[in-house]
């Protein structure tokens, strides 16, 4: 057995599930207008459901620790992470609270006019990650990020770094990030928008996204990996940065483009790769996903993507 075996790869995720309505539109409605949408379309998605799905089509054994509501959209949920191979034991249905919902009205110019309800995942709690410790404590990695309450995501990463488990934070949405949190990250995903809220340090230039790295390992993170869309990533750890480039594709649809990215990565780093190489490989995950429409539909599995299992 290779140190990059499949059985080796246990990835816990703690986040946000929820349901993507897309309505389009040939201009959005005015205040108290009604207008007539010319399609509707229902798919997946939240943050840490779709860092979920990537790693297991990429197959990582998946445990998904999360919240739904007890109605149709939570069911429809669950049932999906299922047919992609995750572990939906961990996931609680919130009687009170509504399947996380996103309305995405897009235009005929693809703009866009999106309402989040949190619903269920706001109820996503510390006594939940709680009863999910064994997985937390028994993977390799662990990933979260913030559409779900901050509290859970502290609780899942003092567990899992007693337990010398790689704890990896999207901190999206970044105005929730704490200091406790970024002390306990080993690897902290981010875009420029995000790292630029944390550290009130614009990122223009490659020598920006390394001040800006830098400022963010000074408050506690151990390594970052900040993606700049199209032109790559930049990785860096106590030993310097590096700069790794995009894959060149056609892209026709960038949503979800950093989740496919921190799953990949977090496959890989639970595999026992570098960072440059976990990022290499997670840039070749992120770039075939841009070339295809969708969000949970746009991520490939390990057959379709080539060398993954070299
Ligand atoms: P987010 O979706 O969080 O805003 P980015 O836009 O930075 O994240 O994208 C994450 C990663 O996805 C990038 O680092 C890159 O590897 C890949 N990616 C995004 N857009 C493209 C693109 N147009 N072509 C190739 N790769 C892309």
């Amino acid at each position: 057995m290779t140190e990059h075996s499949t059985s080796q790869r246990r990835i816990c995720v703690v986040g946000s599930a929820n349901i993507d309505l897309t309505f389009r539109t040939s201009r959005f409605p005015e205040p108290g207008e009604t207008i007539t949408g010319r399609s509707l379309h229902q798919g997946m998605g939240g943050k840490g459901a779709n860092q979920a799905v990537v790693a297991a089509r990429l197959g990582a054994q998946v445990s998904f620790v999360a919240r739904v509501g007890n109605d149709s959209f939570g069911t429809q949920a669950i049932e999906a992470y299922q047919a992609d191979g995750i572990d939906t034991s961990f996931i609680r249905r919130s009687e009170n609270q509504p399947t996380g919902t996103a309305a995405i009205l897009v235009d005929d110019h693809a703009e866009n006019c999106i309402v989040v309800v949190a619903g269920a995942n706001a109820e996503l709690s510390s006594e939940d990650i709680v009863a999910a410790s064994t997985v937390i404590e028994s993977s390799n990695v662990l990933l979260c990020q913030l559409e779900t309450p901050v509290e859970a995501a502290t609780e899942a990463f003092r567990l899992a770094r007693a337990a010398n488990v790689l704890t990896v934070l999207t901190p999206a949405p970044a105005e929730h990030v704490t200091g406790e949190l970024l002390n306990l990250c080993d690897v902290c995903v981010l875009n420029k928008t995000e790292i630029e809220l944390l550290v009130d340090q614009s990122v223009n230039t490659e020598a920006e996204a390394v001040l800006a790295a830098e400022l963010l390992r000074k408050r506690g993170v151990n390594r970052v990996a900040l993606t700049l869309g199209s032109d790559g990533v930049v990785i860096q750890d106590e030993q310097g940065s590096m700069f790794i480039p995009a894959t060149t594709v056609r892209a026709v649809d960038s949503t979800g483009a950093g989740d496919a990215f921190t799953g990949a990565l977090a496959v890989s780093l639970a595999s026992g790769l570098s960072l440059a190489d976990a990022a290499r490989r997670a840039g070749i995950v992120a770039a075939i996903s841009v070339t295809r429409l969708g969000t949970q539909t746009s991520f490939p599995t390990v057959e379709e993507v080539a060398d993954w299992n070299t």
